[in-house]
């Protein structure tokens, strides 16, 4: 029998049951995945005519993880171990501009490619390690501005904006703020006091509006300035790139969101990008680009195509087939909410389960 005292603690009760059970059946399914020939199968289907482009970002120890603002962003240490384990017994992990070249595999071992998104310190110090000692190939994308500098994405700044005025009720005053500075238009009124509404709609402005906007509502909130290194330095991509397993590509130069940039804008992010790049990496460049925030339209498109990059990499889940668009390439989001159990621990089935379930979403060839 159930008792609850009030609507709020019955909705609770059965939102807390339905996600046990959820949990439950995905135990059941992930270890029949693991113990049968499921698996095996299921790569074999795929190894014939695609390839897995794997997205990762942040890959750090469990000490430091509740550090990083977004959980989406974060794969712990111990399930990347394990993950490269994975990739190294069931799959033939490539360098990326090897698996865009011939997505097929052999066997049951279909083509993979590991890259990470915007340069993050612990692709050094954390991943790049482990990536040595299982001597596998990777593809880092960095937003060239960010590297050597103590700044923060503009999505960190808005987060932490955010979270400082919700600690201190002073949330309302911020939307009254940004509804002054023009944003907020939506009809969905009921999405208004939300984070995630509002950091979308930040992401609609062009970047250097959005920086000033978040210069001034730093200032006005008295943020303090953030201590520590976040992104990469320079040295650090030079000792990485100089073993051959790790290649650079753009990120663009500060995160543009470049659907909602102008022509020239655009041209003027990936132009500082390629410069930096070029100027620092030399070989080791990476000729693909990696949209930021997965966000493009036709224009931007247009413009990636004609300033000679080969492919450029979205944020959409799927395979890699040669039926692929290459300016719009799906890839697979690696991270604890997609791969790991409670403990942030790898689940070897649940993985498996879910690189099938993010090609089968936009197969045309199953
Ligand atoms: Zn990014």
């Amino acid at each position: 029998m159930i008792t609850c005292d009030t609507p709020g603690e019955l909705e609770i009760f059965v939102a807390l049951n339905v996600e046990e059970t959820m949990q439950d059946k995905m135990k059941v399914l992930s270890t029949i995945v693991e113990r049968t020939g499921i698996a095996s199968l299921f790569r074999r289907a795929i190894a014939g005519r695609s390839g897995l482009i794997l997205t990762l970002h942040r890959v750090l120890p469990t000490e430091e993880q509740n550090l990083c603002y977004n959980p989406h962003l974060v794969l712990s240490e111990a399930a990347f171990v394990s993950l490269l384990k994975l990739l190294q017994r069931d799959y033939n992990v490539v360098p990326l501009e090897d698996l865009l070249a011939d997505p097929s595999g052999t066997g049951d071992h279909p083509k993979v490619a590991i890259t990470l998104d915007d340069g993050w310190e612990d692709n050094y110090r954390v991943a790049f390690p482990h990536l040595l000692a299982h001597d596998m190939p990777a593809t880092i994308f960095a937003c060239t501005g960010l590297l050597d500098t103590l700044q923060l994405l503009p999505e960190e700044r808005f987060t932490r904006l955010w979270s400082q005025c919700s600690a201190r009720s002073t949330l309302e005053e911020l939307v009254v703020d940004l509804n002054h500075w023009g944003m907020g238009k939506s009809k969905n009124r009921h999405l208004r006091p939300r984070h995630q509404y509002w950091s979308q709609e930040l992401k609609r402005m062009p970047l250097s509006a959005r920086l000033l906007l978040l210069d001034h509502l730093e200032q006005r909130y008295r943020m303090t300035p953030a201590q520590t290194r976040r992104f990469l330095t320079w040295e650090q991509v030079r000792i990485m790139t100089r073993t051959g397993l790790i290649r650079i590509g753009s990120h663009t130069h500060r995160h543009a969101a470049l659907s909602s940039e102008s022509d020239r804008d655009i041209r003027q992010e990936l132009d500082d990008a390629r410069t930096a790049l070029r100027q620092h990496s030399g070989d080791a460049v990476s000729e693909v680009l990696a949209y930021p925030n997965g966000m493009y339209n036709r224009r931007v498109q247009d413009l990636v195509r004609s300033m000679g990059f080969k492919a450029a990499l979205s944020t959409a889940p799927g395979f890699f087939t040669r039926q692929s668009n290459p300016l719009a390439i799906p890839r697979i989001a690696v991270d604890n909410t997609t791969v790991t159990d409670a403990g942030h621990r790898l689940s070897t089935g649940r993985a498996s389960l879910y690189f099938l379930s993010s090609g089968l979403r936009s197969a045309v060839t199953f």
